[in-house]
């Protein structure tokens, strides 16, 4: 086990938790847990106009959701303003930053006109030129200006947890603005005040984030912290190679919660993007991927963010989770659809019954979130079944007198006899034979009478679910359709 690790998450509250965020968070969590270190939540809030409350609400819910537990935090970066602001002026007083009274717009236009790659070049050659003293003259008469970081010559390098060792040439950073005129510290100078404040030894985030490394090394070098581990995990893209964004579908993860996704399924899937265990396994609760988690296997290629494999994982857990552990979240998608338990037929079953538990079993394996579980579940509950009309066209219209015969067979077949699974099989295959066609013939239109649909669980476990009486009731309601000559869906 590797040692304590002190990992933090820190989302701006600048919009919901979206999935690229949400599998950051995850595996720092899953670095902290590993390593029994500690995960540290804090909201990078100093962007006030973009900033909300209910946005830091938000991604608090969706990490509650996704049950990625931090141990200190919330911590709020505006808090430590002062902080940082110090943290600026005592490398203004060592000499490694110096104060720029110019202009950005006139700095720009001048260092164009001279051909001076970077306006920083100039600003510092008039910082020079004007000396401390004369800068300190001028700060002291309340003058306007900058704090600038003096970037030292040489390189800035680090060995990424994902990337290897990287190497950026100073000349390429500029001696960038670490304090605004405003007083305002700038971000990266935030950031690494916090990280070395609240003890952060590994910084495990996007690769959007890797042209602010080097600047942040600088920082930490020039105020004399540790620096900490640095680790760049692949950005998040949609099935067609492009950044994944609202175009792709859903992107914040409460969106995902709506739909009737399982939080461990989510866990799961996120795990998986940009990381894989090394061998073939796919379903991993969160107890493996704690286990299994390592930066080593984090891949540098992006990943691909596919719905289709969410639903897939989500299928997979929902089929995993126990009747009864189900049962709420299936009865809060009912309520939303306005079919909660008061709406249930008579012979349904109540909530926490034996018959809702048996009817989850049944569907549950079939269904890829809960939200389709419940828009299965319909037929059942209710006795007004909805037909599909394709189902009907095929199954019922094509052939009215044959579908009304074997119907009307079927309904005699199942008048009496034990309601069992293995009985009902048994005197429907052999209703099809006395009748001289193939069970198919018999099950089709059955099916069409029991769910309206043409596609169901096996028959004879949707029978027994339904119970005889529901059955035969459905079965001579389609009977009085099929018979009916003005009856047709289209
Ligand atoms: N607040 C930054 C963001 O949401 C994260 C900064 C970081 O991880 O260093 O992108």
């Amino acid at each position: 086990m590797p040692d304590p690790m002190r990992l933090r998450f820190p989302p701006s509250p600048t919009g919901y938790l979206h999935v690229g965020g949400a599998r950051t968070a995850l595996f720092n969590w899953l670095l902290a847990r590993q390593s029994g270190g500690a995960l540290v939540l804090r909201i990078e809030d100093t962007d006030r106009d973009r900033s909300s409350e209910a946005h830091t609400q938000a991604i608090l819910d969706g990490m509650e959701w996704l049950g990625l537990d931090w141990d200190e935090g919330p911590t709020f970066q505006s808090d430590g303003v002062e902080r940082h602001r110090e943290a600026a002026l005592r490398l203004l007083a060592e000499g490694r930053a110096y104060r720029d009274f110019t202009d950005p717009a006139a700095l720009r236009e001048e260092a164009a006109e001279r051909g001076i790659g970077h306006p920083s070049v100039l600003a510092r050659e008039k910082a020079e030129a004007l000396g401390v003293e004369g800068a300190e003259r001028r700060a002291a008469a309340g003058e306007p200006h900058a704090i600038r970081l003096r970037v030292p010559e040489g390189d800035t390098r680090w060995h990424d947890l994902v990337h290897g060792p990287m190497s950026f040439p100073n000349a390429d950073i500029d001696d960038f603005v670490i304090l605004r005129s405003d007083g305002s510290p700038v971000y990266n100078l935030a950031v690494v005040c916090d990280d070395a404040h609240q003890h952060i030894t590994h910084v495990v985030r996007g690769d959007d984030h890797l042209s602010n490394t080097p600047k942040q090394i600088l920082l930490y070098e020039a105020l004399g912290l540790p620096v900490p581990v640095f680790g760049h995990v692949p950005m998040i893209l949609g099935p067609d190679g492009k950044r994944l964004s609202k175009r792709h579908g859903a992107t914040a993860v409460g969106d995902y919660a709506g739909e009737g996704i399982l939080p461990d399924a989510m866990v799961n899937f996120l795990a998986l993007l940009g990381w894989n265990p090394g061998d073939e396994r796919e379903v991993m609760g969160r107890d493996e991927l704690i286990e299994s988690f390592s930066m080593d296997r984090v891949q540098k290629k992006s990943a691909v963010f596919d719905t289709e494999k969410l639903g897939w994982f989500n299928g997979q857990y929902l089929a995993a989770l126990p009747s009864a552990e189900l049962e709420p979240l299936f009865v809060e998608r009912l309520e939303a659809r306005g079919i909660g338990p008061a709406h249930w037929a008579e012979g349904a079953g109540s909530a926490g019954s034996a018959e809702i538990h048996r009817l989850l079993d049944l569907l549950k394996v079939r269904a890829r979130t809960v939200e389709d579980l419940a828009r299965q579940a319909e037929p059942y509950l209710l006795d007004d079944v909805a037909f599909d009309e394709g189902a009907v066209a095929k199954h019922w219209l094509r052939d009215r007198e044959g579908a009304a015969e074997r119907l009307d067979a079927v309904a005699g077949a199942l008048a009496d006899g034990p309601w069992e699974e293995g009985a009902l099989e048994t005197r429907l295959r052999a209703c099809a034979e006395a009748l001289g066609v193939g069970a198919g013939k018999v099950i089709h239109p059955l099916r069409v009478a029991l769910t309206g649909q043409a596609h169901s669980p096996g028959i004879f476990e949707v029978l027994v679910v339904l119970g005889r009486h529901r059955a035969l009731r459905r079965i001579e309601r389609a009977l009085s359709l099929v018979r009916d000559p003005d009856f047709s869906l289209s």
